[in-house]
């Protein structure tokens, strides 16, 4: 077996592998686990990344860290693989239609631009789960243990996986990036990543694997604490604007999430609608914002 050529070693048993344009969306990288049993955390490299590891490693099983498109792309690669997903996500990954209804495009006038880039870009299929798992569940592949640690806010099921005896914590969409925490599906919440992130700090890992930015190692509790603080950022900048009240499609306009809307613009305004949405309520319920005549404003 030739795992370097195509992955890099985390550990005795842990490999990197780094997606397609640099794990950047609509990829997404993975880890594999190269134990008695092979399994592969998610799959999103991109086919051809897939096809070569493929050739080195028979993989028997597969965990999806959520639902997402980038990250369960490769699911018709495998279809002897074993499938798991936590199981708040479970549906959304064995339906595409399930997953259209998260985004809220379902129905709307996204759906078919979205519809093309699922099936005719990614090839997104439905795919079966056969196992699902929840927070503290633990894999046991032979030498290596993965402990499972729910982490909802970016999606309901969304989750990480920590080999303790390495210390390396796979941390999917918990991502890094310099945007920031994604929060715009229905089944997200800002609290709920909120804590989800302050769980990942706790735990003190030494190297973290992040699905869009690649391998962490140092000052990873700092890193950690600059992409939460992303929330707060957003958060003091919606405040500010509010010192005036504001209709809600104004506070939109404004992108203070985005910054500026990129093409396909209606699924970035669709994505900041949503996200704005669950700051304000999130305001209001620590009081700081009120809602008055058809209008925001903070107290
Ligand atoms: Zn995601
Ligand atoms: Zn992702």
């Amino acid at each position: 077996m030739n795992l370097p050529k195509v992955a890099t070693q985390l550990s005795d048993m842990l490999w990197f592998v780094q997606a397609l344009n640099s794990g950047r969306y609509p990829y997404a990288n993975s880890m594999l686990v190269d134990d008695r049993t092979k399994c592969m955390i998610d799959l999103g490299v991109g086919g051809s990344v897939l096809r070569e590891l493929m050739n080195e490693v028979k993989i028997d099983e597969v965990v999806f860290s959520h639902c997402h498109e980038d990250h369960t792309a490769g699911c018709s690669f495998l279809p002897e693989a074993k499938f798991y997903a936590h199981r708040f996500d479970v549906d959304a990954i064995e339906s595409v239609g399930k997953l259209k209804e998260r985004y809220m495009v379902r129905g709307t006038d996204l759906e078919e631009p979205f519809d093309k880039f699922l099936f005719e870009a990614l090839n997104l299929k439905d795919c079966r789960i056969d196992k699902e798992i929840e927070d503290r569940y633990f894999f046991d592949f032979g030498k290596t243990r993965l402990t499972v640690i729910h982490t909802p806010g970016h999606s309901a099921g969304h989750c990480c996986f920590l080999d303790p005896s390495s210390g390396v914590l796979f941390t999917s969409d918990v991502d890094l990036s310099s945007f920031g925490p994604w929060y715009g599906c229905a089944d997200l919440d800002i609290d709920d990543f909120i804590s989800s992130i302050n769980k990942l700090i706790s735990i003190k890992a030494e190297t973290l694997v992040s699905s869009h930015k690649g391998i962490i190692r140092g000052d990873v509790e700092l890193k950690l604490k600059d992409f939460l603080e992303k929330i707060f950022e957003r958060e003091r900048r919606l405040v500010e604007f509010l010192g005036k009240s504001r209709t809600f499609t104004e506070i939109v306009n404004k992108a203070i999430i985005y910054g500026k809307f990129s093409e396909p613009r209606e699924a970035f305004v669709l994505f900041e609608s949503v996200m704005i949405k669950k700051h304000l309520d999130r305001l209001m319920r620590y009081d700081s914002v009120t809602y008055e005549d058809g209008k925001s404003v903070a107290i």
